[in-house]
């Protein structure tokens, strides 16, 4: 019964007239209200910068300030939060609560003593703090991680979002992913039916891969069976090798109108329970080289609904259900790489998130 109600609830947005699962709307839903996320930047590194996996990061992350030596303390979190929390209620009236957003670097590669501390402090600080959501890689979820997560997950809304990007192997190898899709498919298995969300972040775009391709890829989020998506289109920013791709001009982009098109045509394929948490790139303006585009995110969005009602259709009406439903795929062995598990399950204190005495 428990389920059946999840599932009438994650495709309530059918009788609201809207043409897909938006994030908003869906929290709206659930929680009665306006309810905004907070970015904190915890310190972290990655395991694709320094070492563990690969160095140098994905080629389009600007992660030059990953340095190991960088000292963020548990107070600067705390303050992170608080001015995060200060600012979004500054700017709308009405809000109902905030999801403490540990975005930048790989925000579960800690060990997990420290991880515990850190999501422990942000879902204390402040009562309007609904949960936690968490960005990470697919290959640095080991299980003790993933029990972290669970257990928080009992008392608050909380959200685990993997950097999938593509199924593809010559478009991971392209960003220099140092990691592969296996990996991704690994740590879904072993995160589904704990209690939190599992999303996949995708971009659309890759040079190389072609519409063919990434609709495989849009298939491969309901075979997964992910609870949430958030699409983007390639940008790059200054200071990533990706940039400088694109000062060379070496890199064809996708126009606008392509996106839209693409960004329908893979909703489509999608499951409609999926709840869609962004629709195009957040490139912050000053940084950006290209797409200029990706900066109208009003129009996209408009576009993309006109694409949908021009088509008649909506989310996941060309959803083809997988043979084998995500529910009773096997939960596998953990595949996590040593050289991060040592970093995680380990090593005692990592340089990148210090306590406070
Ligand atoms: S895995 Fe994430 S944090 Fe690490 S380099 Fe790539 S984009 Fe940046």
């Amino acid at each position: 019964m428990a389920s059946e109600q999840r599932f009438d609830q994650r495709l309530a947005w059918r009788s609201e007239n809207l043409r897909f699962n938006a994030f908003g709307a869906a929290l709206k839903r659930k929680f009665g209200g306006r309810i905004q996320r907070v970015s904190i930047d915890a310190g972290f590194t990655c395991p694709n910068v320094d070492g563990a996996v690969a160095r140098g990061g994905c080629n389009f992350c600007d992660n030059r300030s990953f340095s190991p030596s960088r000292r963020v303390r548990l107070k600067q979190v705390n303050e992170q939060l608080t001015r995060g929390i200060a600012s979004v209620t500054e700017r709308y009236s009405k809000v109902a609560g905030f999801i403490a957003y540990f975005q930048p670097a790989t925000n579960t590669y800690a060990p997990v003593d420290q991880l515990e501390e850190l999501f422990e402090l942000a879902l204390s600080l402040d009562d309007r703090v609904v949960g936690l959501a968490v960005g990470t890689r697919p290959d640095c979820v080991p299980d003790s991680v993933l029990d972290l997560l669970e257990h928080f997950a009992k008392t608050a809304n909380v959200s685990l979002e993997f950097g999938m990007q593509t199924i593809h192997q010559a478009g991971l190898d392209w960003m220099n992913r140092a990691h592969d899709h296996a990996s991704m498919v690994n740590a879904i298995d072993r995160s589904r039916g704990r209690g939190f969300e599992c999303c996949g972040h995708v971009i659309l775009g890759i040079p190389g891969e072609t519409h063919t391709m990434m609709m495989q890829t849009a298939q491969e989020v309901g075979r997964l069976g992910l609870d949430a998506i958030k699409l983007h289109n390639l940008y790059a920013v200054e200071g990533t090798p990706l940039g400088d791709q694109v000062i060379a001009g070496e890199i064809e982009w996708m126009g606008k109108d392509e996106y839209i098109h693409t960004v329908v045509d893979f909703l489509e394929r999608i499951p409609p329970e999926t709840i869609v948490e962004r629709i195009s790139g957040e490139a912050p303006p000053s940084y950006l080289i290209e797409p200029r585009w990706c900066l109208e995110k009003s129009s996209i969005r408009l576009g993309i609904e006109q694409e949908f009602a021009a088509r008649g259709t909506r989310q996941g009406d060309r959803f083809v259900p997988p043979e084998v439903a995500p529910a009773d795929r096997p939960r596998p062995s953990d595949t996590t790489p040593e050289s991060i598990r040592h970093q995680i399950d380990q090593r005692r204190r990592l340089p990148v998130l210090k306590m406070e005495g």
